[in-house]
């Protein structure tokens, strides 16, 4: 005897995906989520700044294949096109020549190409990088502002199986808000954490600790870094493949630490993109006043993200707001307002930002995919094709492992 036709453990956007597919074929649904909130990596605040703010999620990736653009669009969201460019590069306090910009805008161009071309007889980024400011300050925008890894903790066959990201557009209401929207109409157990799924009988026993759900099939959408904690123990455990394809997807990292600029915009246009190039190691990067609020929100990836949220917000503010004011003069410091760092990589719910393959084991999100006993199915970000690390790949990783569960019910 089910409860349900189907559990779904995690109400992110892979969750509301998979649940809102299931409920439409006219199955019966649980979504247990262990956060008081649905969104999981997509929120967006309005408290911090008086303004919405995204704390995970905010550009719509892939727009012509996102399916949360046209939604965005529907819902009447505004939205700014924004692809990451190099509008003001610094080598530390040194704004970058002209002849420099060159030199980065055409070893990105060949970083590209080499990534194309990689042979695969060395999977790591970093062997792809000669050492020298161009290529290795193109890379960071590769490594850790994007994939939340350093070069050379990144697979380039996992790096490349993942689809150039542009169209992206950024939204002034929120990409965290816009999730919410989408999962408000789906029946979501809230402070309801899974500690157990049981699959040695017929389906699967969900212990949650509000009681126990049963169930033909489960999905679950929790990030690599939850499973490899074993913060919900499986019962037998997983075939070793699932669990060496979870510890070889470990979780990168990538922390905002916004900080409102009050009365000054330092000669920046809103949306203006500004790098310091620390050696490629300590890069900072600021989307420079968003939709013209007084936000710079400036970004850390990879392990110094790990360590600066370690430091703790205040060291991470100060870093932040030194880098400015190296450039911007020390009169800066008594315009700094408001601020805050995020903190993913302390989140026991999600342990980092997302999931990247370690070098040589790009196969990895291919056997995570595979269902385990016809009953347990994985979800998220982890698994979102050429999408993934993104909310869009999420949902379409969620609702994808839908249909699978769908044809295997029948
Ligand atoms: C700082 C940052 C910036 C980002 N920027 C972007 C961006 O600009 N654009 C973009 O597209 N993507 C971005 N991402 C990635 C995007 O947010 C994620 O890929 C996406 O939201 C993940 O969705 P998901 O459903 O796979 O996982 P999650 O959102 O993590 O959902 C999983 C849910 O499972 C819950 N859970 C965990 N353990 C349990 C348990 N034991 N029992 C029940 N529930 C549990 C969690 O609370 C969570 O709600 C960013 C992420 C971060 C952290």
């Amino acid at each position: 005897m089910s409860d349900v036709d189907v559990v779904v453990v995690g109400a992110g956007a892979a969750g509301l995906g998979a649940a809102k597919a299931l409920i439409a074929a006219g199955r019966s649904v649980r979504v247990v989520e262990a956060m008081n909130r649905i969104g999981g990596r997509a929120w967006t605040t309005s408290t911090d700044f008086g303004v919405p703010f995204d704390i995970g999620c905010a550009w719509l990736h892939a727009a012509d294949r996102n399916p949360f653009y046209p939604e965005a669009q529907a819902a009447g969201w505004t939205l700014f096109h924004h692809d990451m460019g190099l509008d003001h590069l610094y080598f530390r306090d040194r704004r970058a020549e002209p002849h420099e910009l060159a030199a980065i805008a055409a070893a990105d161009a060949e970083l590209q190409r080499l990534i194309e071309a990689h042979d695969g007889t060395n999977d790591r980024l970093s062997s792809l990088l000669a050492q020298g400011h161009a290529l290795r300050a193109a890379a960071t925008f590769s490594g850790p502002m994007d994939f939340g890894q350093d070069d050379d903790e990144i697979s380039v066959a996992d790096f490349r199986a993942a689809a150039d990201l542009d169209p992206n557009y950024f939204t002034r209401e929120g990409f965290g808000a816009l999730v919410a929207l989408f999962g408000a109409n789906v029946p979501v157990d809230l402070d309801t954490p899974v500690q157990e799924i049981d699959w040695s009988g017929p389906g699967v026993r969900v212990e949650t600790a509000r009681g126990t759900l049963r169930a033909q099939a489960v999905i679950v959408t929790v990030s690599t870094g939850v499973l490899a904690f074993e913060d919900i123990r499986f019962r037998p455990h997983l075939p070793e493949a699932h669990v060496e394809a979870i510890f070889d997807l470990p979780m990168g990292l990538l922390t905002k630490i916004p900080v409102e600029i009050r009365g000054e915009r330092l000669g920046l246009a809103p949306f203006d993109d500004l790098l310091i190039e620390r050696h490629a190691r300590h890069d900072v990067f600021f989307l420079c006043f968003p939709f013209d609020t007084d936000l710079m929100v400036g970004f850390v990836g990879g392990d110094f993200a790990w360590e600066i949220e370690a430091a703790g917000e205040e060291a991470a503010v100060d870093f932040v707001t030194d880098r400015l004011a190296d450039i911007f003069g020390s009169g800066l410091r008594a315009k700094v307002g408001r601020s805050l760092m995020t903190n993913w990589g302390g989140e026991r719910l999600t342990r980092g930002a997302y999931a990247a393959a370690r070098p040589g084991k790009a196969a990895a999100r291919a056997t995570l995919a595979q269902p385990v006993g016809d009953r347990i199915w994985f979800a998220g970000e982890a698994l979102g094709g050429s999408l993934v690390q993104t909310a869009g790949g999420a949902r379409l990783s969620g609702e994808a492992a839908a249909r699978a569960v769908l044809a295997q019910l029948g």
